[in-house]
């Protein structure tokens, strides 16, 4: 494969940009290698600056679940544009967005737009710590909920624990309201409720948790997150950043049947463009400025073209889509199981719809330490061997596979033969 344009733009973007990279996955080191400069996309297709051609099983982290270059999403946009592109004004464009997410998801009865996921986040904390006048908070090891401070800690020794610092830069006493709980433990839970239930403003979870590979949570778990936030006036929030109108219009909420007191959204609500959004309860969304107390703001939030790319894509997004992206990903499944085994590769899948983690392991994978004792070092090879026979994945082992309805069995065949060779490789 011919990459010698993305090694010379890398080569000068590291001279002006850290890391030659926007966001840090993106740099190809969690796969020991050089990252691609992607020219074009359309359909499930990317193509790079050499004029190669992958099937994207990374669709933006998410968002492009129409695939990429999706003409009806496109034509709304390019009309859109045509009238200005943002007036820090109401538009009719976010009233359409906010009806179609809160007919989707019943749990949201007001929302709040913002231009990412990690706004989203950050809003809904401080919204749960003003409606329960408490400061610590709840999270779960191996979910990611943007890059706020208090939400860089990881787990201690022991059960649920104060949290422990992951990056620089984070003073130690924001990281001290924030309690750190090992995912689908239902004791680690209690645990902290007991320890802790009184001074919880919010426990904050994915529900499926798509941010240390696929995990989904094993039954009766966020029932008894869930009962526990209840009983001790504590505000439950899903960050559905990933699973909103991915595993299902109503998000991971409808297909757990779970409800939530606030939603985190983002990635498929803006199509494709920076968009995120937080929603639930109306008295506890009413503290919001302008209505009540808690601040916060947006130059940008609610911009018109971003709210119009998101209501092309969630309008399009019909019950029979998401049949389709089941069968798509469970024959994906199924054909990736079968490489593994033709070449004698112990391989865990976890699926949930159009949501993929590939494990190297024979053992359960339901949690960050169970995530961690996969072989992991076998990632970077299974990766390199994809990318040369035209399949993109995920540059990281922590990092979600997805599909979109413009994937065709077609590209699931294709991408089978890949993994083959991958798997093969790997010996
Ligand atoms: C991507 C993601 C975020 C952060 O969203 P950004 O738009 O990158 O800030 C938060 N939570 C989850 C679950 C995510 O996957």
């Amino acid at each position: 494969m011919e990459t010698d344009r993305s090694k010379k733009l890398y080569r000068l973007a590291k001279r002006v940009m850290v890391g030659g990279v926007s966001s840090p996955v993106r740099s190809f080191s969690a796969v020991k290698g050089e990252p691609l400069f992607i020219k074009r996309g359309y359909g499930s297709k990317v193509y790079d600056v050499d004029g190669n051609e992958f099937i994207d099983y990374v669709l933006s982290w998410g968002p492009l679940i129409l695939g990429h270059s999706n003409r009806k999403v496109l034509n709304s946009i390019i009309k859109r544009i045509r009238m200005g592109t943002s007036f820090g004004a109401p538009s009719e464009a976010e009233l359409l967005l906010a009806e179609e997410i809160c007919s989707s998801i019943p749990s949201i009865e007001r929302l709040r737009f913002v231009n990412s996921g990690t706004e989203a986040t950050m809003s809904a904390i401080r919204l749960a710590r003003a409606h329960t006048s408490r400061n610590k908070i709840l999270k779960f090891e191996g979910c990611y909920h943007g890059h706020a401070d208090y939400f860089l800690a990881k787990a201690g020794s022991g059960l649920a624990t104060y949290g422990v610092l992951a990056s620089e830069g984070v003073p130690e006493d924001v990281v001290a309201n924030t309690i750190v709980a090992r995912y689908n433990s239902i004791a680690d839970v209690e645990d902290a409720f007991s320890r802790f239930g009184t001074q919880l403003a919010a426990v904050i979870i994915e529900p499926v948790a798509g941010n240390m590979g696929v995990v989904p949570p094993r039954p009766g778990f966020l029932e008894k997150i869930r009962k526990l936030c209840t009983l001790n006036d504590t505000v439950l929030i899903f960050d559905e950043v990933i699973t909103g109108f991915r595993v299902s219009k109503g998000g991971a909420q409808s297909l757990y049947n779970v409800k939530p007191d606030i939603t985190c959204l983002g990635k498929i609500i803006g199509g494709g463009f920076p968009v995120g959004a937080f929603g639930g309860k109306k008295e506890i969304m009413q503290r919001l400025a302008p209505e009540g107390k808690v601040y916060q703001a947006g130059t940008l939030s609610g911009n018109p073209v971003a709210m119009t790319a998101g209501i092309a894509t969630l309008s399009m997004l019909k019950a029979r889509d998401y049949r389709y992206l089941e069968e798509i990903s469970s024959l994906l499944e199924t054909e990736i199981l079968a490489a593994a085994e033709s070449k004698r590769i112990p391989l865990t899948v976890n699926r949930v719809g159009s949501m993929l983690g590939i494990f190297f392991t024979e053992d359960q994978v339901y949690n960050f330490q169970t995530v961690a004792k996969s072989k992991l070092n076998l990632f970077p090879s299974f990766h390199r061997t994809s990318l040369e026979n035209g399949v993109y994945l995920p540059p990281s082992p922590f990092e979600s596979i997805f599909l979109s309805t413009a994937h065709s069995y077609e590209d699931v065949q294709r991408t089978a033969v890949a993994f083959k060779k991958a798997f093969g490789d790997l010996h």
